[in-house]
């Protein structure tokens, strides 16, 4: 069979070399015309022998997505839609700041958690992308960028596991993948600039933590068990408690001496002064005055079948308020690429592409900016910055 050599990390190339009886070392090799060159043809790699490119040729592909479309923001965001086959699509989304680039990276097309605000979670769950295909988006995006803006440096510095899916739910591909983010013949990302968005998913939490210790955000959106059990059912399962104590611990090997949280505003829903002074209450709990966390609150992006309502500026800079008075830092996610989300961001049904695919979108939750928002200067404009 035919392997995808972007699905292996070093580790996994080094045996795979060792199989066509070869030493292992000639993965670094491979390893680095793949992920530093983009390479996809053999014939290209000229330091590999000429009889290891022949075998190489006959069991291994470097096998990329196809991409269905492509959307430039004139912020300089830019989204892909991944075909995945089967009819299902994925997205990626890049984010360019002036010390940075952010790629927001999906995990599963379509997710089984089934949030109550999330499109994804609407549309049900279809399958889990390989490890080839979770790092395809961050090959493909780093090749892109590199020719596009023809720069011969990174350009991506930063990844995050939040675009469709549930990542802890697809941890047999995740861990592999993040390996690779993190290598140095690879991509070479810090174990800071790097991290995985969960829902809660608490004994992966754990492992995570033994295997792959990278930045973790934690989707809370709200300040109670019952509120949570409906906003996010895996809350039925892993309640709020058992997750703060799986954050805690996680803060002994985290890379960063904070855990994110993320709270998706909704008007009405979670957005009261009640709710976040139960929200205090409720991080103070744990110790250290709430020191241990930040907050980055996202205002919901609105899609028809949620039948929920984003929060008013107004509500978000006072929930905002609550939270840094207390001392818990906390941010308001920025606005990017609104002219490109209008096209194909929020959608909550499938869509037609050119080729007729029928393709499932996930929402995406690059939010409109709350322009009149002024924020007390406990407030830092990145929730994912190094500081
Ligand atoms: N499944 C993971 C990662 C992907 S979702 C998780 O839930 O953490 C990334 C973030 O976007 C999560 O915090 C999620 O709650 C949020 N999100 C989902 N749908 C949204 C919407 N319609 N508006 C705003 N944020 C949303
Ligand atoms: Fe899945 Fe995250 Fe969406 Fe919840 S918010 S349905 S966990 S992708």
């Amino acid at each position: 069979m035919t392997a995808n050599l972007l699905d292996f990390d070093l580790e996994g190339l080094a045996g795979f070399c060792e199989r066509l009886g070869e030493k292992r070392f000639r993965a670094v090799q491979l390893f680095r015309w793949i992920h530093q060159k983009g390479a996809t043809e053999f014939d290209d790699m000229s330091d590999l022998a000429k009889s290891l490119r022949e075998k190489l040729k006959t069991s291994a592909v470097v096998r990329a997505l196809p991409v269905l479309s492509q959307h430039i923001s004139a912020d300089g965001t830019i989204k892909w839609l991944f075909d995945v086959g089967g009819g299902n699509a994925i997205e990626t989304v890049f984010i360019p700041e002036d010390d940075r680039g952010t790629l927001c990276v999906s995990s599963q097309a379509g997710c089984a958690v089934g949030c109550r605000f999330c499109s994804t979670g609407h549309q049900g769950f279809s399958r889990n992308l390989s490890a080839g295909e979770i790092i395809a988006q961050l090959w493909f995006a780093e090749r892109f960028l590199r020719s596009h803006l023809e720069r011969g440096e990174r350009v991506i510095s930063n990844v995050v596991m939040m675009g469709m899916g549930e990542p802890l739910q697809n941890y047999s591909a995740l861990v592999p993948a993040l390996r690779v983010m993190l290598d140095d013949h690879a991509y070479g990302l810090s174990r800071r600039r790097v991290t995985v968005s969960t829902s809660g998913v608490v004994p992966m939490i754990d492992r995570l933590g033994q295997d792959c210790p990278v930045a973790l955000a934690v989707s809370l959106h709200a300040s109670n068990d019952p509120l949570r059990n409906e906003l996010v059912p895996l809350n039925r399962k892993y309640p709020i408690a058992e997750l703060l104590a799986a954050c805690r611990r996680y803060l002994a090997v985290a890379p960063r001496d904070f855990v994110t949280f993320e709270y998706c505003m909704l008007d009405g829903v979670n957005d009261t002064p009640a709710h976040a002074a139960e929200l205090v209450a409720l991080i103070q709990a744990q110790g250290e005055r709430g020191s241990w966390c930040k907050f980055n609150l996202i205002p919901f992006n609105p899609f028809p079948a949620s039948g929920l309502i984003r929060s008013s500026a107004t509500s978000v800079a006072r929930f905002a308020k609550t939270l840094s008075d207390a001392g818990i830092v906390t941010t308001i996610r920025k606005t990017r690429g609104d002219d490109i989300d209008a096209a194909c961001g929020q959608l909550a049904g499938d869509v037609k592409d050119r080729t007729n695919v029928t393709t499932r979108m996930s929402k995406h939750r690059i939010v409109k900016i709350e322009a009149a928002i002024t924020l007390p200067n406990a407030f830092n404009e990145n929730t994912f910055n190094d500081q």
